[in-house]
């Protein structure tokens, strides 16, 4: 282990991230378990990558036979990426029928962006101020996690991410409004500065801010003052998407709204690094005169059967349904625990969690990081997030079942038990 952790500072440089105090060494996986180089078994309560499950026959199968065949990139002809195309923009609405394929989420805003910027002819953009949509730089000066190098941009504006505990415009029946009325605000600066209004990207479910527990419609008034601005919606569903949330495929449905760019990402090929952006034949055509657009891996051949493959298992597996069940069967079991420090349960399907608040009303930060020590103790590995990263975040493979729950959330309750808060 430590010699790993030397190999990697050594190799890799330093603060390159790790989970834990005692960082986890992986080497085997399978459904929703992971085996460490000692053979010490972890259920997975944290990974949406592996979506229909670490290593997953059929994706294995699907990604090996094509690898055996041929690999390529997309300026020969090839069925794979039309097959693709086809069967996952017939998931979508709202005339969301055309798609380009990357290898990263963060590409795939890096697009959202430049589509946004050549449709509206303007620089300015909008999004939350706790919030993470990838590493490019485009892209990273919409997130907040340290400060910029040279200063925060000024055609960025961020507003205030949604909470459940507490609330933008301090209530929950405001919220909706409240932050719509953040965003309209923005719109005005970014204007006045000259940069004008581009769009705003936001994951339908603030998955990254903390997930909070908002109602469908949280969104209508916020799209209506975008729509007034002639900005463009850009909705992030590397979180939400694939039916995570078990109600709906994306996110963007289950809140109610009309996005013009969806960009997807993480569990789209169950590992296999592959992305996508889905947005309007009217849009698409704006983006392409402007930017002459190729990307060497993305939507090669194997990459396009491995999002077929997963896509293939999420529907014969139905583990949407599975999805929404099991969820709201964890959701029950979290909303039963008591605990001093207990502020609140809350999760849409498979993405659920527990936020801690200590007896003063400060967000309880330390507390939290102990639990996620003390499960991976325990073995079972989760994380945390939000804000001041004082919630529990549990989002495991779809195929995760009531008794896979049921462990987590019995080690949950022993843990709680026995991990001091004071
Ligand atoms: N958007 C969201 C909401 C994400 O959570 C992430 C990654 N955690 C990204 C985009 C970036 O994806 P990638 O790491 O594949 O670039």
């Amino acid at each position: 282990m430590s010699d790993l952790l030397t190999r990697r500072t050594r190799l890799l440089g330093p603060n390159v991230p790790t989970f834990y105090d005692t960082p986890v060494h992986i080497v085997k996986g399978e459904g929703v378990w992971l085996w460490d180089a000692d053979g010490r078994k972890y259920l997975d309560c944290y990974n949406n990558v592996p979506h229909v499950g670490h290593c997953h026959p059929k994706v294995v199968d699907a990604i090996a036979r094509q690898a055996t065949t041929l690999n390529t990139h997309t300026r020969y002809l090839h069925e794979g990426i039309l097959d693709y195309a086809e069967r996952l923009t017939a998931k979508f609405s709202h005339d969301l029928s055309q798609m380009i394929m990357v290898c990263t989420g963060s590409e795939a805003n890096d697009i959202a962006l430049r589509i946004a910027q050549a449709v509206t002819g303007k620089t300015g953009f909008i999004a939350t101020d706790n919030t993470y949509h990838g590493n490019t730089t485009a892209v990273s000066q919409l997130s907040t996690r340290r400060p910029p190098i040279g200063g925060y941009p000024d055609h960025i504006r961020l507003v205030p991410a949604p909470d459940t505990v507490r609330p933008v415009g301090g209530t929950h029946d405001g919220q909706a409004d409240a932050f719509a009325e953040n965003v309209a605000h923005a719109i005005r600066e970014l204007e006045v500065a000259g940069h004008g209004f581009a769009g705003l990207m936001l994951c339908p479910t603030f998955a990254n801010e903390g997930f909070p527990a908002l109602s469908p419609g949280f969104l209508d008034p916020t799209v209506k003052v975008i729509r007034q601005a002639g900005g463009l919606i850009l909705c992030d569903e590397v979180q939400p998407g694939f039916g995570r949330i078990g109600t709906h495929w994306w996110g963007h449905e289950w809140l109610g709204f009309a996005p013009d760019v969806v960009t997807l990402g993480k569990p789209m090929a169950n590992g296999h690094p592959c992305a996508a952006l889905i947005t309007r034949p009217d849009l698409m055509k704006t983006f392409r005169d402007a930017f002459g657009y190729f990307n060497t891996f993305g939507g090669n051949p194997v990459s396009c059967a491995a999002a077929l493959a997963t896509l293939d298992v999420v529907e014969e597996e139905d583990l949407i349904t599975k999805a929404r069940n099991v969820g709201e069967y964890a959701l029950e079991r979290l909303h039963s625990i008591s605990h001093p420090l207990k502020a609140e349960a809350r999760g849409l399907g498979l993405f659920f969690g527990l936020e801690f608040v200590n007896d003063d009303g400060t967000p309880a930060t330390d507390f939290t990081a102990r639990v996620v020590e003390a499960m991976r103790e325990n073995d079972v590995l989760l994380n945390r997030i939000g804000r001041h990263m004082n919630t529990l975040k549990m989002r495991p493979p779809m195929p995760f079942s009531k008794d896979n729950a049921d462990l987590a959330m019995d080690i949950l309750d022993h843990v709680l038990a026995t991990t001091p808060y004071d």
